[in-house]
């Protein structure tokens, strides 16, 4: 085994969407019909073809394969081991067919479940196992794909989501009891692996990427001793390829040092995200044996690598492994595929920046000079320094402005009135009644109002016409809310087009890109904007929309933001300086909206804060540090108004958990979030959590077409109102209209409004 060929540079995986998101089209053609099954797979061959051309041409020793997925990569896990749900696979569906109704359902069949992959904007399908999952190796994907890149003439080295982490991130299936512990199908699945193991080994496969980035959370006693008899059993068998286990996301931690202890050949430490793994490795004489990958290469953000600072990381190994390889911290599919497609970015900016294909040579770049010397690539050195230099040196990246404002910060700028004062004030400014109805911000975005939009945008279309357009939909939408009955209306954001990028379009320090898509599931790509520099706002961003829909009605109109840590979340962050100062610089600039919509009159304002959640450190040692800013951040953006401006918030999920408490510490006066699915248990961990704010559960989802009746709507109220006092609970949808249509939309807030007359009355 000591004669098998080093890795070398590599990367962990790649976009897979397509560079002009081929994919996405082939997908949404082949579910609609447009396309068929051939042309689907024929544009995927295209692209696995295009991206391991790229990867050798690049320099790459060691190229990765079964990165490719149609969906997503552990739903292509549960379908290679027979693991899909029964209610999927008795539809008698072709085999894609049937991995694609796992996918978004099918025939009245739910889909699985789709949920974030750790704390990426990345989403992955949750697989659903119980007692009597039995696995085998079903399907020949990681197979096929390396048959297809050699036939090709590229040896390859098949990734997989590791046995763990794929158990790890699994639930019990429907009709088996909640706690079922997927752990309990550890041996079935380890013997499945082998087998898929024997037969790459029999194919001539040299190396095996296991991805287990479960283990940068935190795990128990029990899960990290079933790590350790995993990769015993994987390691031992001697029929196999070269195992290079993969953990990024954060520090390993002691899983790192059982990694270390056990047979395996090879380890991909993530040193962007925590470098000390370098100090954990020094101590572990296991590692003498094994090629040490060092992620050094950002694999989710978007930002040149400083070389000197990657190769010391990767030097400080060399005594430590066997040999010592360079690669990205973790898979390439978080970032854009190429910054030169970027022609619309100011070239200095662009200069500083680097995409996959960017990042590719930066691997290959630094991986000779470890080796090689840093004399034998010094003018490629050369050239990345500078644009490191030049960044650093930028002083127009800091606004001196933005910098005196955020010294002059002091603890009464995150502070409101009590609460108590708050809600005598704002019901004497309001006068609603009990139990007011409202909704979440959007309405549905018509084929007309995105095509407006994009006039406006392409330039067809004047400012002047533009604006005229947005007035007409918002002043449809009051009269709409008026005539149906609700008692905070809100203008309806015809004129987002995303919630973040709206506003990062608006401010100093955010740069958007043409193409810088990135897949956040299935055929979805989001395209986050770039956080350059000091942020700052020029000029008002809502209070004309907002003023207008107010000064149409007598009703109280509520305005709309997003908040600071949403916008970081669904951004491409700087990295010079700490998230928590960034986050107070967008902060500011929100606080300033916020004012200025009250000084338009706007008497309730809501700051979306859905991400709250995402940015949660994996490990929970790093929660209370996180909170820290993240609460100050919201805090700051709110606290600049008097006592009778009513703040909402609002959270797209109904599984609070950890983030509890800083519900209750973001200080909003009405939070509304994700209840129906849950039938309102959602309030009684809020209520068990001390929660004693106003709070607004979702009364019906509205990711489904269908229309609650008033009966249906009403009950969900009396369920909701066994934990939450009547004069402290609102009643809304579940989260924005803008993915539904009108005539869904329009009879479900009349039965909203129904029910919320009918439970008043009741009491
Ligand atoms: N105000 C936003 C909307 O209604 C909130 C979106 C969200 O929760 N993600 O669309
Ligand atoms: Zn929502």
């Amino acid at each position: 085994m000591s004669e098998r060929t080093r890795i070398g540079t590599t990367v962990l995986g790649y976009p897979r969407i397509g560079p002009d998101r081929e994919l996405k089209r082939a997908l949404e053609g082949y579910w609609s019909g447009r396309i068929d099954e051939a042309e689907l797979h024929r544009t995927a061959r295209g692209l696995r073809q295009d991206t391991w051309r790229e990867l050798a041409e690049a320099g790459l020793n060691s190229i990765p394969s079964n990165t490719f997925s149609y969906y997503d990569h552990v739903l292509d896990t549960a379908a290679l081991f027979g693991a899909l749900p029964r209610r999927v696979t008795e539809l008698g569906l072709s085999t894609t067919d049937t991995y694609f109704a796992a996918a978004r359902g099918a025939r009245g069949a739910q889909p699985l479940e789709m949920t974030k992959w750790f704390d990426t904007n990345y989403h992955y399908l949750v697989p659903e196992l119980g007692p009597d999952t039995t696995f085998t190796v079903a399907g020949s994907k990681p197979l096929d794909e390396y048959r297809e890149a050699r036939a090709l003439g590229y040896e390859t080295r098949p990734v997989l989501v590791g046995p763990l982490t794929f158990l790890l991130l699994s639930k019990a299936a429907e009709g088996v009891p909640q706690d079922f512990d997927p752990l309990r199908l550890l041996e079935p699945l380890l013997r499945a692996y082998a087998d898929l193991l024997r037969t790459l080994h029999d194919e001539g496969v040299q190396w095996v990427q296991l991805d287990e980035p479960a283990f940068a959370a935190d795990r128990t006693q029990d899960e990290l001793d079933a790590l350790a008899r995993s990769y015993e059993a994987l390691g031992e068998l001697t029929e196999r390829p070269g195992l290079l286990v993969a953990g990024y996301f954060g520090n390993l931690g002691p899983a790192l040092g059982t990694l270390a202890r056990s047979p395996v050949d090879a380890l991909a430490v993530d040193l962007v995200s925590d470098p000390s793994a370098v100090d954990y490795l020094a101590a572990e004489k296991g590692v003498q044996d094994k090629e040490v990958l060092a992620g050094v290469v950002d694999g989710r953000n978007i930002w040149r690598t400083d070389v000197d600072t990657a190769l010391s990381k990767a030097a400080t190994l060399l005594g430590t492994a066997r040999h010592v390889g360079v690669s990205t911290s973790c898979s390439l599919l978080h970032v854009p595929y190429d910054v030169e497609f970027e022609t619309g970015l100011d070239d200095r900016l662009r200069g500083w920046l680097a995409f996959a294909r960017q990042k590719l040579g930066e691997v290959v770049l630094l991986g000779r000079a470890l080796h090689e010397g840093t004399g034998a690539v010094g003018e490629q050195l050369g050239t990345a320094r500078a644009a490191v230099r030049a960044r650093a040196a930028a002083t127009d990246l800091r606004e001196p402005g933005v910098r005196a404002r955020l010294d002059a910060l002091r603890p009464e700028h995150t502070r409101r009135g009590g609460y108590a004062d708050r809600a005598t004030a704002q019901h004497a400014s309001l006068r609603l009644p009990e139990l007011p109805s409202t909704t979440i911000g959007s309405f549905p975005q018509t084929g007309d109002i995105r095509r407006t939009r994009a006039a406006y945008r392409a330039g067809r279309i004047g400012s002047e016409e533009y604006r005229q357009a947005m007035r007409a939909e918002i002043e449809r939408v009051i009269r709409l809310q008026e005539d149906i009955g609700l008692d905070v209306l809100v203008h309806g954001e015809p004129e987002r087009n995303d919630m973040v990028q709206y506003f990062a379009e608006q401010l100093d320090g955010f740069a958007a890109t043409e193409h810088g898509w990135v897949q956040s599931y299935g055929s979805r790509c989001v395209r986050p904007p770039v956080l350059y520099g000091d942020v700052s706002r020029p000029r008002p961003m809502t209070v004309e929309w907002a003023g207008f829909a107010q000064s149409l009605t007598d009703k109280p109109v509520k305005g709309m933001l997003t908040a600071p840590v949403t916008i970081l979340a669904w951004s491409f962050v700087r990295d010079d300086q700490p998230l928590a100062d960034t986050a107070r610089q967008v902060a500011l600039a929100i606080r300033d909206e916020v004012r200025d919509l009250e000084s338009a009159g706007i008497r309730v304002i809501q700051v979306d804060e859905p991400a709250l959640r995402e940015l949660l450190p994996l490990r929970s040692s790093e929660h209370k540090a996180y909170f820290d800013w993240a609460v100050e951040s919201f805090r700051l953006a709110t606290s600049g108004i008097s006592d009778a401006t009513q703040i909402h918030t609002h959270m797209c999920y109904s599984e609070f958990g950890d983030i509890l408490p800083a519900i209750e510490a973001i200080d909003a006066d009405v939070t509304s979030i994700e209840a129906a699915r849950s039938r309102m248990e959602v309030l009684d961990d809020l209520g068990a959590a001390g929660f004693t704010r106003g709070v607004g559960p979702g009364v019906y989802d509205i990711h489904s077409p269908q229309v609650p009746d008033v009966d249906e709507v009403a009950e969900q109220l009396r369920r909701a109102l066994r934990a939450v006092p009547a004069d402290r609970m609102w009643v809304n949808p579940d989260c924005g209209l803008k993915t539904r249509g009108y005539a869904e939309v329009e009879p479900a807030l009349r039965n909203l409004v129904a029910a919320a007359r009918r439970v008043r009355a009741e009491r």
